[in-house]
């Protein structure tokens, strides 16, 4: 028998992770790379939401700080998720894993729209399942999208890959002495403001004890070490 901690988990990933050494765009090999361990966990019997953000792309906030429409902007930042999403499903094909796009804002030519059932239903038959749109709604981010399908999917654990393995005392590449926490609170996180997550985002797994663990998305196979139990990561829990 395989071991695994969870049964049922969200992976968050920004768009900024799917460009590698690009300064724009999507990396195929980072893509792929992700999607590797996205098979690996399925391998090991782990049910996986994805929500990938759209920031190598566009941000809406940067329409909004040059005097545009900040609603605007993020419907495009919405629209850049759902490239993110459609390279990540064409990488997951490509290795034989069945997965489905299932976008906040109804675009039925490109990808199914989203309903938690449906949602339930797919994931219950082992497809992965690539949550694009972000929530939907602009003065969102797809870090709270994250947290939201991870509520309405019942995730056990909502993985946050960021640049390095965990949530440091200090920035690890600026400062050596920085420590890395093994466990944080939702609480703790939000009051000292450490920058794992957005508030929504980080208040609404609080509500919904969803524990987050914060780790690298850049480890090829960190992602499944601590499926297993092992691996590098913060856990930020209740
Ligand atoms: N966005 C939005 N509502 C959402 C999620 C995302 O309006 O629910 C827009 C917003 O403009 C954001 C962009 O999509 O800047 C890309 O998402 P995000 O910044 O979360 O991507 P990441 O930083 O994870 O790459």
């Amino acid at each position: 028998m395989t071991e695994k901690r969870y049964r049922r988990v969200v992976l968050k990933a920004s768009g900024e992770a799917l460009m590698g050494e690009q300064g724009f765009g999507i990396d195929v090999s980072v893509v792929d790379r992700i999607a590797r361990d996205i098979l690996e966990a399925r391998r090991i019997g782990v049910e996986v939401g994805v929500v990938i953000g759209g920031g190598n792309i566009f941000r809406g906030v940067a329409v909004a700080s040059k005097g545009g429409d900040r609603v605007t902007g993020d419907h495009m930042g919405m629209l850049a998720t759902v490239i993110n999403s459609l390279a990540l499903r064409t990488s997951l094909v490509k290795m034989g894993v069945d997965a489905v796009v299932m976008s906040a804002i109804a675009m039925p030519e490109l990808c199914e729209s989203f309903s938690q059932r449906q949602a339930m239903s797919y994931m219950n038959a082992g497809k992965v399942v690539i949550f694009a749109g972000g929530t939907g709604n602009p003065f969102f981010t797809t870090d709270s999208a994250a947290a939201l399908r991870a509520a309405e999917i019942g995730a056990d654990a909502l993985f946050k890959g960021t640049q390095v393995d965990g949530v440091y005392s200090a920035d690890p590449r600026k400062d050596p002495s920085a420590t890395r926490y093994e466990r944080l609170s939702h609480a703790r996180v939000i009051r000292d403001g450490l920058a794992i997550m957005d508030t929504a985002a980080i208040a609404l797994a609080r509500e919904n004890h969803i524990p987050i663990i914060v780790f690298s998305i850049h480890e090829e196979g960190g992602f499944n070490a601590i499926l297993k139990g092992g691996g590098h990561c913060t856990i930020v829990s209740d």
